[in-house]
């Protein structure tokens, strides 16, 4: 795990002052380590039933996509608004400043699939707790599991997420 951690560059001030952006492109870059991450995530869900693996625009998109080829499952995509070019559900959540949404075609689940969702990096929790309420208010799916790469513990996102099923392979 040390190593993947080592793989995670910190920029600091990025995109605005004060951020401690977690860049995963060298892990991205490192062969052996984003084999390692896909595995031990698929280690965790191998003997699950995973039907669809759901990942969060636009780096969950990545690790999403792999795992599920990695556990033979489906993947689909939670987007931000106006990218989905078929029928969609949205839901709004509340930002610093103002409202953003994330969106999922209306038909993304049969009912009672078994499904995990993806992301690179639990924030503040915003995004995951308005991506878990766009599937629960929409779709009778039994949700196995978040994954997160990184988990910024000092920002509680947890709080968001009360009773949630959440795992990440590395904390700061
Ligand atoms: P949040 O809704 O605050 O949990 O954050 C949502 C998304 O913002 C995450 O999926 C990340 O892609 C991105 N993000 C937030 N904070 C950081 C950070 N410090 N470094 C890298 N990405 C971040």
């Amino acid at each position: 795990m040390e190593e993947i951690k080592a793989a995670i560059r910190t920029i600091p001030d990025f995109p605005k002052p004060g951020i401690q952006f977690k860049d995963i492109t060298p892990l991205l870059a490192d062969g052996a380590r984003f084999y390692e991450t896909i595995n031990r995530f698929e280690a965790r869900h191998e003997n699950h039933g995973i039907d669809m693996v759901v990942g969060i625009e636009a780096r969950g998109f990545i690790f999403a996509s792999a795992l599920a080829y990695a556990l033979g499952a489906g993947t689909c995509l939670v987007r931000k608004p106006g990218k989905l070019p078929h029928t969609v559900h949205q839901q709004t959540y509340e930002l610093e400043y103002g409202t953003d949404a994330v969106e999922i075609h209306a038909d993304a689940f049969l009912p009672d699939q078994r499904i995990l969702i993806v992301d690179d990096v639990l924030a503040t929790g915003g995004t995951m707790a308005a991506t878990i309420a766009l599937i629960q208010n929409n779709f009778e799916v039994k949700l196995i599991e978040i994954d997160f790469l990184i988990e910024l513990t000092f920002l509680n996102g947890r709080d968001k997420l009360p009773g949630q099923p959440i795992h990440a392979l590395v904390t700061y």
